[in-house]
C-alpha cells in the first residue's frame, strides 16, 4: 500500500535518492542475513538490486556475461559459440532468459541429473560437458547452480561447481529463488558453502520470505559488468550525481527505467518481523513439512520419493501395474475439491506430488486438513 501510495518512479538516484539508498540498504541487510562475502555487498565490493523476477535477474546476468565474453573474444560474431550449462532440474526461466540474450536454444546444455546424486548436478559430468564444448570449438559461458529446484527442491554442490567455473573463467550464478530464504537459518547456511565462488547470486523473498509479490534480490561482485552491458545515458537523464559515479543509478541494473519503491516493502518486513521472527517462521514451515513427511511415511499405501528438502516433500501413492496414472488422478481429484491445490513433477520418469510449505498463513491444521484430503482422495481412487 505504501510502495503504490507514494508511487514513486526511482529510476535513477536524482529522481529518488530515498527509495536507491534505501534498495541499497536492504540489499546489504539481506545479503549479511544470508552472510555473503563482503565482495557481494555495497559495503564491501559488490552491491544488490530488487527485480521483479528471478527472469528479469537472470537476462541481466547473462547479458553482462554475453558482453564480457564477446569482448574478450573481439565481437558481436562469436554469439554463436557461447554455451549455458545447467542441470535438467534448473528453472526453466534461465533457458527463457538465454534464448533472450540471443544464446542459441542449441548452446544450451541441460546436464542430466539422476535419484544418485539427489537430483542435483554433478561437477564431473559438468567438466565432461564443457570439455566437449571446447574440443568442438565452442566457448563456454555462464553456469546457472541452483540452491532447492523448483522439482524436488536438490541443492547442486556450489563450492565443487564453483572450481570447475573458476578453472574454466566462466560466470557462476546461484539460483536461490526458493530455499535461499532458509539460508538466513544457521543450520541451513551450509547450502551456500562456495558462494564466494560464484560472480551472482539471486533469490525471492516474495517465495519464502513473508514478502508479497513481486521481489527478488540479486547480488552481483562486479556491478560494473552489468553497468557497462545495461546502461543508457539519454541527455534527458544527464544530471551531476550520475557524472559524479558516486551514486547508484539503478536503471542500468535491470531491463526497464521505471522502477518501483520496492525496497520499502523488503524494509517493512525486515523491520517488523526482525531476524529471529523470520528464522522461525522459516522453522516452522519446515517443521509442519517434516510432520507432513511422517504422515506420509505411516501410510502404507504412500510413499516418500526423495527425501524431504527444506519444507518441500515428493511423495506419491507407490504404483500398481494396473494403474499407472494414479497419482496424476489423485492431484486431479485433490484439485477438482476445490479445498486444497496440488501441483507435481516428474523425478526421472517418475510423478511424484509435491506439498510444499511456505504461505504466510499455513498453520498446523491446515497441513493435517490436507493430508485427510489427500487420504479420503486416495480411498475413493484404490477403491
Ligand atoms: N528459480 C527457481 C528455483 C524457482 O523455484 C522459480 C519459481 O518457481 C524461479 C526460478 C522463477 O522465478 P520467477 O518467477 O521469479 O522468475
Amino acid at each position: 500500500m505504501l510502495c503504490s501510495g507514494f508511487n514513486v518512479v526511482g529510476f535513477n538516484w536524482i529522481s529518488s535518492p530515498a527509495a536507491t539508498e534505501l534498495e541499497s540498504i536492504v540489499l546489504d541487510w539481506m545479503g549479511k542475513m544470508l552472510k555473503l562475502p563482503s565482495s557481494f555487498l555495497f559495503s564491501g565490493t559488490g552491491g544488490g538490486v530488487l527485480h521483479g523476477s528471478t527472469c528479469e535477474a537472470a537476462v541481466c546476468v547473462l547479458a553482462a556475461a554475453r558482453d564480457k565474453a564477446l569482448k574478450e573474444l573481439g565481437g558481436w560474431e562469436n554469439i554463436t559459440k557461447l554455451v549455458v550449462y545447467a542441470s535438467d532440474q534448473t528453472h526453466f526461466t534461465f533457458q527463457k532468459a538465454a534464448k533472450l540474450v540471443g544464446i542459441p536454444p542449441s548452446n544450451f546444455r541441460l546436464i542430466e541429473t539422476s535419484f544418485s546424486t539427489g537430483f542435483s548436478l554433478s561437477p564431473e559430468n559438468l567438466r565432461f560437458a564443457i570439455e566437449d564444448d571446447i574440443k568442438s570449438g565452442l566457448v563456454p559461458l555462464f553456469l546457472c547452480a541452483t540452491i532447492g529446484t523448483t522439482p524436488s527442491g536438490a541443492v547442486d554442490p556450489i563450492a565443487e561447481l564453483g572450481k570447475v567455473a573458476m578453472e574454466f573463467k566462466r560466470w557462476l550464478h546461484i539460483d536461490a529463488a526458493y530455499a535461499g530464504s532458509g539460508c538466513i537459518c544457521p543450520e541451513l547456511r551450509h547450502y551456500l558453502d562456495g558462494v564466494e565462488l560464484a560472480n551472482s547470486i539471486s533469490m525471492n523473498p516474495h517465495k519464502w520470505f513473508l514478502t508479497n509479490m513481486d521481489c527478488c534480490c540479486l547480488w552481483i561482485k562486479e556491478p560494473k559488468l552489468l553497468v557497462d552491458s545495461l546502461s543508457t545515458d539519454p541527455e534527458i537523464l544527464r544530471n551531476n550525481a550520475s557524472k559524479s559515479k558516486a551514486v547508484v543509478d539503478y536503471k542500468d541494473w535491470q531491463i526497464a527505467l521505471s522502477r518501483r519503491f520496492r525496497a520499502l516493502k523488503l524494509w517493512v518486513v525486515i523491520r517488523r518481523h526482525g531476524l529471529a521472527n523470520l528464522m522461525y517462521h522459516i522453522r516452522s514451515d519446515i517443521a509442519m513439512a517434516k510432520r507432513f513427511e511422517a504422515l506420509v511415511g505411516e501410510d502404507e499405501r504412500f510413499e516418500i520419493v526423495v527425501p524431504r528438502k527444506f519444507a518441500l516433500v515428493c511423495f506419491r501413492l507407490k504404483p500398481k501395474v494396473e494403474e499407472e496414472d494414479l497419482n496424476c488422478k489423485l492431484v486431479e481429484a485433490i484439485n477438482s475439491s476445490g479445498r486444497a491445490f496440488m501441483s507435481h513433477a516428474v523425478l526421472s520418469g517418475i510423478y511424484v506430488i509435491r506439498c510444499a510449505i511456505g504461505t504466510t498463513l499455513t498453520q498446523q491444521h491446515h497441513v493435517d486438513a490436507l493430508w485427510k484430503l489427500i487420504q479420503d482422495k486416495a480411498q475413493s481412487l484404490l477403491m
